[in-house]
């Protein structure tokens, strides 16, 4: 292994789901749902396996999912995209965000992201020789400090990367904090990657504001989207960049010699997906939030302190309250002595000191799952 990918051997997700297996425990470590998505997904991906749909399709994805991606963002964003020139599906969001920094950045390029980060954002700008420089997001409200972010800004920086709903966190970025990002990615002309995987998994009546629709900023604005959370379809890994033609062009560049085409059936399920009503999406989002709130309330009667996300799939908590000092021992011990996984969040930050007692907690899990867990976890108590 070369010397600057030695930093990213087995990821905490591999490494926490292995245990979670070994010890036969309920895995709220690795984000992924535990039932399937809507029928009208699973169906579309089966008949087109059956249609005979099993060769490489066009280079950027086959035209009704182009459609479907633009059909959608216009729908619930306001965004308009070409179809043609300004819509690239790939492997999942992971290829999306590595292609992007991949065709973009130069070596020695600095790119800004949010700290706690989810691990491939620092991998991908690694891959391009260029230097993640993070910005924390301050707990208890894991929000940015507008002069941090400005300070971070040098004459290398050449791109921001923002995420929200937010991985590990859950928070979902205010419309004054997206215009604080703007502000500077149009005054030193910097390209904004913006990872909205968890787009429609907000809570309490939150809506996600894509930084693309602020005044100025489509034009400088790669938007990252998945299947894999919306649809529980994290195996498929169906993603898609929506971007001006000029940036598509470049990513597209690069992709070909990554992965040259996505797999073709399950692009047809995912359009099928995206096609759906508004109402279908939405009870999968309360559905979400339900178990959002049992998991809330298993960790709290564990005597555990967790921070309220507004989105996504995660809960962050503190361990601390138990008398718990670090979050690797904790999690390395969980699933072997009361069953149960979760991730700590060391990882997620530069300095693996700097959150000592935090662990999160996914609750992509069947009501149930997440019931039995809460029992497990009232040993800690
Ligand atoms: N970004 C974030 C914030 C994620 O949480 C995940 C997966 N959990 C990804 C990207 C990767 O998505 P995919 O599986 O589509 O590659
Ligand atoms: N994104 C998922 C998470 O945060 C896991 C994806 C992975 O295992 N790489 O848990």
């Amino acid at each position: 292994l070369n010397e600057r990918m030695q930093r990213f051997t087995t990821t905490i997700f591999a490494e926490m789901s292995a245990l979670a297996a070994e010890y036969g425990a309920i895995n709220l470590g690795q984000g992924f749902p535990d039932g399937d998505g809507p029928r009208e997904v699973l169906e579309a991906a089966s008949r087109s396996i059956l249609a005979g749909e099993n060769q490489y399709p066009p280079a950027r994805g086959i035209p009704a999912l182009r459609e479907a991606i633009a059909e959608h963002r216009s729908r619930f964003f306001g965004l308009r995209y070409d179809p043609d020139s300004e819509i690239l599906v790939t492997v999942g969001a992971t290829e999306a965000l590595a292609a992007t920094q991949l065709a973009l950045l130069e070596p020695g390029d600095e790119v800004i992201a949010f700290e706690p980060f989810y691990d491939s954002y620092d991998a991908g700008a690694t891959l391009a020789g260029a230097t993640l420089v993070p910005v924390r997001l301050h707990a208890p409200e894991f929000r940015f400090d507008a002069d941090e972010l400005a300070a971070a800004v040098t004459p290398r920086t050449r791109m921001i990367l923002c995420n929200s709903p937010h991985n590990p966190t859950g928070r979902v970025f205010r419309r004054e904090e997206l215009e604080h990002i703007a502000e500077l990615a149009r005054a030193h002309d910097l390209v904004v990657l913006t990872d909205e995987v968890y787009e429609h998994l907000t809570f309490d009546g939150r809506q996600h504001l894509p930084i693309a629709s602020l005044p100025g900023m489509r034009e400088r604005t790669v938007s990252v989207g998945s299947g894999g959370k919306t649809f529980a379809t994290t195996g498929w890994k169906v993603g898609w960049i929506t971007a001006p033609a000029n940036l598509i062009a470049a990513i597209a560049t690069v992709k070909q010699h990554l992965t040259f085409v996505s797999p073709a059936p399950m692009q047809r399920g995912i359009a099928a997906g995206l096609a759906l009503p508004a109402d279908r999406i939405a009870a999968i989002r309360d559905g979400l939030q339900a178990q959002r709130d049992l998991l809330l309330d298993a960790l709290t009667r564990a005597g555990l302190q967790p921070f309220v996300p507004e989105g996504g799939y995660f809960v962050v908590a503190d361990i601390a309250s138990l008398g718990f000092t670090d979050s690797r021992a904790f999690c390395e011990e969980l699933p072997r002595q009361i069953g149960v996984a979760a991730i700590p969040m060391s990882p997620f930050y530069r300095d693996a000191a700097a959150a000592p007692t935090l662990v999160r907690f996914a609750f992509s899990k069947q009501p149930q799952v997440l019931r039995e867990a809460g029992e497990r976890l009232r040993q800690l108590a």
